[in-house]
């Protein structure tokens, strides 16, 4: 990846005036800054870094691709991660909980990013796993990671799973695991939210697009806060089905800030299949891109992404002159 093509902060940039909001700054007292203390002990890189990379299929358009580079953020809070953990443990903090819980499957980046961030806070953290069935067998990478960092793993069937967020549900993992932080599944709440618009105030006035992958869709809703109209925020489903996204999108964003905020739209035409598919075609660009720009794209989100940013630019989505942001979430 060229270093050289990074792009320096508009130091003129206005940060968005952060409006009432749930966690007000006053209730969180010193728990941010405690809780920036410990993350930074992994080695923080914030704002992070943006990149120009010359792409001849762009450039033919007039288009420039920029690489906002969260993926670097830090070594353990994986890319995006970090930016929606953040508020949370400054709440879970302020809230004097010692113990974090929260949902995932069995490749959840979030329960990874969790464990992760318990062990650099000193909390205990519990990650409830979908899939009874994984409880016999050996740990996948992924949640044997979580587990080295101190993470209690429950697998619980796939009909309880559904039903997490029902209180008799949450009662009985009360009662199994103590008083707790819940995070729901993919860590996306009003706190989350609150945290990705950072990563919108970072690229106001430096792109006029942003591209980002989804899951929960809670780094869009901060992302197009965040730009609070300055810039267009534009959401890559990587599920099957993604429409729903759209009410979960606006949702966060009312939970967040009391009202809809930014221009933000979804583009649904590029899950390959649902979470974690790929599709030949996918693969051969993500090799392609690879070559280009020597960045191998994260295969669940990261890739798909970047094939829908390159395949609109193909289309002439963008009016040339357009600086478009491919957000690396991990
Ligand atoms: C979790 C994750 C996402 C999805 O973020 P949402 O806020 O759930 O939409 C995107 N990219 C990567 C790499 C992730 O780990």
């Amino acid at each position: 990846m060229r270093q050289d093509g990074r792009v320096t902060a508009d130091p003129g940039t206005d940060p968005a005036t952060e409006p009432a909001a749930v966690p007000a700054p006053g209730a969180l007292g010193p728990a941010p800054a405690e809780v920036d203390a410990a993350l930074a002990r992994g080695g923080v890189a914030l704002p992070s870094p943006l990149e120009e990379a010359a792409d001849a299929r762009l450039a033919r358009r007039g288009v420039t691709l920029l690489l906002k580079r969260d993926d670097l953020i830090h070594p353990d809070l994986v890319g995006n991660k970090y930016r929606k953990l953040r508020l949370n443990l400054a709440a879970a903090l302020a809230g004097g909980h010692d113990t974090l819980l929260t949902f995932g499957g069995a490749y959840s980046n979030h329960l990874r990013a969790t464990a992760a961030a318990g062990r650099l806070l000193g909390l205990r953290t519990v990650g409830v796993v979908r899939g009874e069935e994984l409880a016999g067998r050996p740990l996948n990478p992924s949640l044997a990671r979580a587990a080295a960092d101190g993470m209690t793993l429950d697998f619980v069937d796939r009909a309880l799973y559904r039903r997490k967020a029902e209180p008799e549900v949450a009662a009985a993992l009360a009662a199994r695991h103590g008083r707790a932080y819940v995070l729901p599944e993919g860590g996306s709440n009003a706190p989350a939210v609150l945290g990705c618009a950072e990563l919108g105030r970072e690229l106001r006035g430096l792109a006029d697009v942003a591209v980002v992958p989804c899951g929960t869709g809670g780094t869009l809703a901060g992302l197009a806060a965040g730009l609070d109209g300055a810039g267009r925020a534009i959401g890559v489903p990587v599920l099957r089905g993604g429409g729903f996204l759209a009410d979960d999108v606006r949702a966060l964003q009312q939970a967040a800030y009391g009202g809809p905020r930014g221009d933000w739209a979804l583009e649904a035409r590029f899950h390959h299949g649902g979470y974690a598919r790929t599709t030949p075609l996918l693969d051969a660009f993500a090799a392609d891109f690879a070559a280009r720009h020597g960045l191998v794209p994260e295969p669940v989100y990261v890739a798909k992404a970047l094939h829908a940013l390159v395949t609109l630019a193909e289309e002439g989505a963008f009016p040339p002159g357009t600086r478009v942001a491919a957000v690396i979430t991990g």
